[in-house]
């Protein structure tokens, strides 16, 4: 672990004087207002030995990092039914892009974009509710990141509501199709809930481990998904993980990632490690810029790359 700590010491330090270049997403105040200075990474492998620099250890809004966690829950729960509900092709478009939804029946290309995160959310009230389902996702996150701290940040949830007209156009289109189940404002509350989870670096490599061990997490030695659920997740991440800039993210990192606009990507090296990168400064697809650079670092130094 030595040697991947000078690794990520490395990348830090070389990566350090471009902090705050892109642009914080700035859709409600309390994630305009970060400070667009913070840049965090955090390495940890199936041993749960973590190599960390910067600001790894602070929370921040996982945004749609959460959508790979709700995947997981779904998948547990419906098994492959769930994909008569959500494709697993890449969009080519925005994340909440909503012109491929009338042509494709309600039926949205990957449960990665937001109208595939919204179905997913929806599978997630059957039977449970809203507070149950968000309940469910909490408890689960927490339970993975094995201690390190997970909250839902309320008013970050509270702003994501109040501006989330296009999420609610979503929600709504689809439901006409009527492939949302459960009353839409239940599934808009319970998405906007996950978006509003805050998590470090730390927290999100230490929760992101089953997915690089087959499905099993190697420090709580519980498996949380059957080893062919893992290797779908990781495949719908490294094909539609950071929306229309998917591609892009392949061809320079070569791993299965999931990005959000607060800034943070996880990463999967299977059966290496879990990898988180935070900076809030975003490129033009929406995902974290020096994130992007440090991961490609990442990969080159460590040879990583599943390619
Ligand atoms: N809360 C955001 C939304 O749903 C999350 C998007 C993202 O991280 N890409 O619009």
């Amino acid at each position: 672990m030595t040697d991947l700590q000078n690794i990520v010491d490395e990348i830090h330090a070389e990566l350090s004087p471009r902090r705050g270049e892109g642009k914080v997403a700035d859709y409600i105040p309390a994630l305009a207002r970060v400070d667009a200075k913070q840049f965090g990474i955090a390495v940890v492998d199936l041993d749960g030995n973590a190599a960390i620099a910067g600001d790894a250890k602070t929370p921040f809004s996982i945004q749609s990092i959460s959508k790979v966690f709700t995947l997981t829950l779904a998948l547990c729960r419906s098994g492959a039914a769930l994909w008569t509900r959500v494709g697993r092709e890449p969009s080519g478009s925005p994340f909440n892009s909503i012109v491929q939804l009338e042509a494709e029946r309600g039926i949205p290309r990957n449960p990665l974009i937001n109208a595939g995160a919204l179905v997913v959310t929806d599978t997630l009230l059957d039977g449970r509710g809203a507070e149950g389902a968000a309940a469910d996702i909490l408890a689960f996150m927490r339970e993975r990141a094995g201690g390190e701290p997970v909250t839902r940040d309320a008013e970050v949830a509270a702003s994501e509501a109040a501006t989330g007209f296009r999420n609610a156009s979503l929600a709504n289109f689809i439901r006409a199709f009527g492939n949302i189940h459960n009353p839409i404002d239940d599934v808009l509350g319970v998405y906007f809930g996950q978006c509003a989870i805050a998590a470090s670096c730390l927290a999100l490599a230490r929760a992101g481990l089953y997915l690089a061990n087959e499905g099993v997490d190697p420090l709580a030695k519980r498996r949380v998904i059957d080893a062919a659920g893992a290797r779908r997740i990781c495949a719908v991440m490294m094909t539609c993980g950071h929306y229309d800039a998917s591609g892009d993210f392949a061809f320079r990192v070569g791993l299965p990632g999931k990005s959000g606009v607060g800034g943070g990507i996880l990463a999967v090296a299977p059966k290496r490690a879990a990898i988180a990168v935070w900076s809030p400064g975003l490129g033009a697809a929406g995902t974290s810029l020096l994130g992007g650079l440090a991961l490609e670092k990442l990969a080159a130094r460590t040879g990583w790359s599943v390619f």
